[in-house]
């Protein structure tokens, strides 16, 4: 019986490399050949432990890859209705709701927060057959729960695997539109000005987004060289590089400075350090948008001054993932712009199944923007 390699993670900082019996297909079910899995910011966090998973896991949950076999019940449809067959290339969005708990049932449109959702590379254990529920392998078992979206031919497998990390970023920009009065300075909108802090592959998407959504200028903030020249070519306009500033005043008045004093319309926060919340707050004008989406896991406390945020009536607003329909919004953003950002160029440092591992610790660098695992 042919074997399928996977990197299991069976502990804190503890990976190794399975085989697992090639799994026989249920007539409900489909069998993906993975193409490339994405390391997420999340994926060195569950590997060092700092969210909790039932071990042993495979890990990987931004995985695309050609459908080698579909079950006779398996839908012959993807999330938007157009037809996939056996042979075909797509992506999987690997999170999925019960259908059934209070979120569920009364707001649907927040199903990201489903009381018992599950993520394939995350919650599913790998213990008994069919295993094969993460990326990070040469195949993921697929159950009729997941979704999943056909490209055309035409964008690049390093694009589409873009799919996931630009939903989060879209997720975050969506929610900044509210109340949706933009000719009013409420809500995001034509010709605002934006700050992204943080330039990893979701602060740099986020960018592509904004300039996407009408953003009339876009400053980045980060330190590291890489990241800026890359942000620069997906509509950042300016760049704040911290590297260059003693103090954190210093780079809240090189804000104000560029948003001719007021602080931008809006602010994202991405870098996911506690003090880039506190200094984001004060780079956003009055009556702003700021959105908080860099703090996945506890990265500490910093101390606010509620007053400020009272003086500037601002909007704070918490992103967790998205909603399953921001996949599609995604995606769709992916098939728009695919000319006009270099998305695969995103796409930095590539490594097979065996080496899993080191794509984790590689996606921990900071000259690293997007680190792939290729399922072979
Ligand atoms: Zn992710
Ligand atoms: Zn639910």
């Amino acid at each position: 019986m042919k074997k399928v390699k996977a990197a299991v993670l069976t502990g804190v900082k503890k990976m190794e490399i399975r085989e697992f019996p090639k799994p026989e297909v249920k007539a409900e079910d489909a069998l993906l050949k993975v193409l490339f899995c994405g390391v997420c910011g999340t994926d060195p966090h569950l590997y060092e432990g700092r969210l909790p998973v039932p071990y042993p896991i495979v890990q990987g949950h931004e995985f695309c890859g050609i459908i080698e076999e579909m079950g006779a019940k398996f839908p012959k449809k993807d999330m938007v209705g157009k037809p996939i067959k056996e042979g075909d290339r797509v992506v999987v969005l690997a999170a999925y709701n019960c259908g059934e708990c209070y979120v569920c049932k009364y707001y649907p449109q927040r199903n990201n927060l489903c009381e018992n959702g599950q993520v394939y590379g995350i919650t599913i254990q790998c213990t008994n057959p069919p295993h094969l529920f993460g990326g990070f392998a040469e195949y993921v078992y697929l159950t009729p729960k997941v979704e999943l979206y056909k490209f055309p031919d035409d964008i690049e497998t390093e694009t589409i695997i873009l799919t996931d990390p630009l939903a989060v970023a879209l997720r975050g920009l969506e929610l900044a539109c509210q109340p949706g009065l933009p000719w009013a300075g409420e809500g995001f909108g034509l010709t605002k000005t934006v700050i992204i802090q943080g330039l990893g592959t979701i602060g740099i998407l986020a960018a592509a987004g904004a300039k996407t959504m009408g953003a009339r200028k876009i400053i980045g903030i980060d330190g590291v060289e890489k990241r800026i020249n890359m942000a620069k070519k997906f509509g950042v306009d300016e760049v704040i590089d911290i590297s260059k500033f003693n103090s954190s005043q210093d780079i809240i008045n090189e804000a104000l400075r560029l948003t001719d004093g007021m602080g931008a319309d809006l602010v994202v926060e991405l870098a996911g350090v506690p003090v880039a919340f506190k200094q984001g707050i004060e780079m956003t004008r009055r009556g702003g948008k700021f959105i908080e989406l860099g703090h996945f896991t506890n990265a500490g406390e910093i101390s606010i001054n509620p007053s400020t945020i009272c003086f500037r009536e601002i909007d704070i607003t918490g992103v967790w993932a998205y909603p399953l329909s921001e996949f599609v919004t995604s995606a769709r953003m992916l098939e728009m712009t695919k000319d006009k950002f270099p998305y695969s160029t995103l796409v930095t440092h590539k490594f097979d199944v065996l080496d899993a591992e080191k794509a984790i610790l590689a996606a921990t660098d900071k000259t690293c923007i997007k680190a792939v695992v290729e399922g072979k």
